[in-house]
C-alpha cells in the first residue's frame, strides 16, 4: 500500500466510497464526479500506478473484477451499453496515480460519443510507416 495514495486508502476502506463490487483483490466504487449514471471506477487493491506496474499474476483477477462490476451495473441500472477504459499517464489524462478502470454505462440518446471521440490526431506517418516500426 502507498499511504499517500487516495485509491489505496479507499481500497483499505479508510476513506468512504459507494461500493458497486468488491472481492479480495478488487474494489469498484461510484466515481465522485460521474460522467454518466453509474460511472464506476474499478481498482486493484494492490498499488500499481499503471497497467505496466500491475504484476501479471494480478491481471486475471482485475479483469474478472471488471466483468463482475459490469454485471452488477447491468442488473441495477440496465444500461444499453458500456464504454470501458483507463487513462494511462498524464498525457492520456490520468490524474490519480493508481490504476483504475473507468466504466461508463451508456444509455440510448445520452449524447455521448465512442472511444474514437477521445482523440483524432493520427500524425503524419502513414499506417504502413507505423507498421514498419513493429517489424
Ligand atoms: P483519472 O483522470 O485519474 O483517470 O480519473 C480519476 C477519477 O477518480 C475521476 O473521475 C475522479 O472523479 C475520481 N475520483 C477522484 N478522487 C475520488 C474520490 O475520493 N472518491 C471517488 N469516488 N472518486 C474519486
Ligand atoms: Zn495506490
Amino acid at each position: 500500500m502507498n499511504t499517500t495514495c487516495i485509491f489505496c486508502r479507499i481500497g483499505k476502506r479508510e476513506i468512504p466510497c459507494d461500493i458497486v463490487y468488491e472481492d479480495k483483490e478488487t474494489l469498484a466504487f461510484l466515481d465522485i464526479k460521474p460522467h454518466a449514471k453509474g460511472h464506476t471506477v474499478v481498482i486493484p487493491k494492490v498499488h500499481a500506478e499503471t497497467l505496466f506496474d500491475l504484476p501479471n499474476e494480478k491481471i486475471n483477477a482485475f479483469f474478472l473484477g471488471i466483468k463482475r462490476t459490469m454485471e452488477r451495473i447491468q442488473k441495477a441500472l440496465q444500461p444499453d451499453g458500456f464504454n470501458v477504459g483507463w487513462n494511462q499517464n498524464q498525457a492520456a489524462g490520468q490524474v490519480v496515480p493508481h490504476l483504475h478502470m473507468h466504466i461508463f454505462p451508456r444509455y440510448r440518446g445520452d449524447g455521448g460519443g465512442s472511444m474514437h471521440s477521445i482523440i483524432s490526431n493520427p500524425g503524419t506517418m502513414s499506417v504502413t510507416e507505423v507498421a514498419a516500426l513493429f517489424k
